[in-house]
């Protein structure tokens, strides 16, 4: 039988454990964790992923607040914001939502936000402190698949785990994760890329699979080991005839590939929500160290 690794249902029961948290601090007197994001333009997915930002916010119970910013704003007036930001203690996270337009460098903008309200972990302080595991905040998506390897109890000990994808917000972190020590985390890891040749052999040797390539149904049933747990990152929108115009596809062929594994997770319903989650836990962090708690 093969384990369906439900994020969804996870993130719900995490989020309600947040927003139960979040009501006790409040009845305290202490006022709400206050999450900012910063949009830029107009991208569709872009503003897809800000208003659910704000909805999981309300869901806990967090004040959320969003600077929807004209595609043409200058870079300086975007630094500008992000430092106003900064100086307010009042708010215990910023985000800023990529990509940006190609006028503005993304990494001096990531670079300005303040290392301790850096909730996405993007900044190269909270990146540092990831490979050399000292606390910090871990980008939404990897700490979300190693909070959904814990909660199911996926043993890494002694294990060995490809990372397909070395993007520095998903595969090259995860591949960190998966062997830094600790409990999950005790995989020997080979990380795969574009140009990694006869992919499929190495995958065949992996105890768990974790793909982000942005590529659907990437990873074939044949590609794995029978009894493997895989990790599907990948979501795509892909063109179809139904309401949306759409649907979201991630990078496994998921009915092959399900047939042949211990454990997998589905797209949607999978890696998505327990990224959402992570952003929650990350601001949450910075919100309790702020309040001394
Ligand atoms: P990216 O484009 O930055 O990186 C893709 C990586 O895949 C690169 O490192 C590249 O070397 C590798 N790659 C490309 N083609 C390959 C091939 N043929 N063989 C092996 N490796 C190949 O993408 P990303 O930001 O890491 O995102 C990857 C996927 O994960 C996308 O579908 C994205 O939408 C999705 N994503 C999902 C979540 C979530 O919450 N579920 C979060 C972030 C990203």
């Amino acid at each position: 039988m093969t384990t369906i690794l439900d994020g969804k249902s996870l993130a719900l029961k995490l989020r309600g454990d947040i927003r139960a948290e979040v009501d006790a601090h409040r009845v305290k007197g202490l006022r709400a964790p206050h999450l900012a994001a910063i949009l830029v333009g107009d991208d569709g997915a872009s503003k897809t992923y800000v208003n659910s930002k704000e909805k999981d916010c309300e869901y806990v119970g967090f004040h959320s607040s969003v600077h929807r910013l004209k595609s043409d704003v200058s870079e300086a007036d975007l630094l500008e914001l992000i430092r106003s930001i900064n100086d307010n203690s009042d708010i215990d996270g910023l985000i800023v939502q990529l990509p940006l337009p190609k006028h503005i460098d993304a990494t001096k903008i990531t670079e300005a936000i303040n290392p301790e309200i850096d909730v996405d972990g993007f900044h190269t302080i909270s990146v540092g402190k990831l490979t050399k595991n000292e606390d910090t905040y871990i980008s939404a998506t990897p700490f979300g698949v190693i909070k959904l390897i814990e909660e199911y109890g996926i043993e890494t000990k002694g294990k060995h785990c490809v990372v397909i994808g070395r993007s520095n917000i998903v595969g090259r972190p995860m591949s960190i994760l998966m062997s830094r020590g600790g409990n999950p985390g005790e995989c020997t890891v080979t990380l795969c890329h574009r140009y990694t040749k006869n992919i499929s052999v190495h995958t065949k040797m992996a105890d768990i699979v974790i793909v982000a390539v942005g590529i659907p149904k990437f990873l074939k049933g044949d590609m794995v080991k029978p009894g493997a747990v895989v990790i599907d990152v990948g979501i795509t929108r892909v063109e179809t005839n139904n309401d949306k115009g759409y649907e979201l596809v991630g990078d496994v062929d998921y009915d092959a590939v399900k047939s042949q594994c211990s454990a997998i997770t589905p797209v949607p319903g999978g890696v998505g929500p327990m990224t959402r989650y992570g952003l929650l836990f990350n601001t949450l962090k910075s919100y309790k160290k702020k309040q001394g708690l």
